[in-house]
């Protein structure tokens, strides 16, 4: 078997989960977008996936994100969803469409003061275990001020929500909880209407839960030799 057709075959594994997913939700396949992760996989297989029709490829890191999207066709859309460190805002911003890992006004405000930002959506990436700080993310019951500062000083205005479920915990009821954040989110602010959760461990679990952006690398691409 080629590498192409692994990965054509896997796909197609991965697309007819997320289809009987969302049936057994009661929701349209439509509603849901898978972005397919790329990072540490190498250029031929993204290239692959492009000739296999995806348009959505998420990167954790800014130097990979770039040399990938330099080197693909441009009708991709770019999602960085990655820890953010300030001094790579400029560099993130003039290659990736999305962001779903802002959790600071600092960073909010560094994006915003780039000339040519290429950056269309925001998601607030939220942590579902506050006790380890350094996973990324702000903690729940700080949301709705972050995304006020944001709004009022950054003149950002998230499309939703992202957060990767806790490992010790069941993705059920991770995203069981991070259903219930989002909702009372939406009372505050209607318009960040998309959750981005969901990864290769536990994508139905997260489409049951009203997940919109998935983000799977794994199921796709097969194991991965380097470390996230
Ligand atoms: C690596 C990564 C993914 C994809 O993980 P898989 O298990 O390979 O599907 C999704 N989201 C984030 C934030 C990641 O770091």
């Amino acid at each position: 078997m080629t590498r192409e057709e692994e990965i054509a075959n896997r796909l197609l594994d991965v697309e007819e989960r997320i289809a009987g997913a969302a049936h057994r939700a009661g929701r349209k396949r439509e509603e849901i977008e898978l972005i397919v992760v790329t990072k540490n996989f190498p250029q031929t297989d993204a290239q692959i996936l492009y000739r296999l029709g995806i348009r959505a490829f998420g990167e954790n890191r800014d130097q990979e994100g770039a040399l990938k999207s330099e080197q693909l066709p441009g009708d991709i859309a770019w999602h960085f969803q990655g820890q953010i460190q300030g001094r790579k805002i400029k560099s993130i911003a003039s290659w990736a469409d999305s962001v779903h890992s802002l959790d600071s006004l600092d960073h909010a405000r560094k994006f915003a003061s780039v000339g040519e930002s290429r950056v269309q959506n925001f998601f607030i990436q939220v942590n579902l275990e506050p006790e380890r700080a350094d996973r990324g993310g702000v903690r729940a019951e700080d949301l709705e001020s972050l995304v006020e500062a944001v709004k009022m000083e950054a003149e950002i205005f998230p499309i939703g929500l992202m957060t990767v479920a806790p490992n010790g915990l069941e993705p059920e009821r991770a995203f069981a909880q991070m259903s219930a954040i989002h909702k009372r989110v939406l009372n505050s602010f209607p318009t960040m209407t998309a959750l981005s959760m969901g990864m290769s461990g536990d994508f139905e679990a997260a489409i049951a839960a009203g997940a919109t952006h998935l983000r799977i690398g794994s199921s796709i691409l097969g194991s991965r030799e380097l470390p996230a």
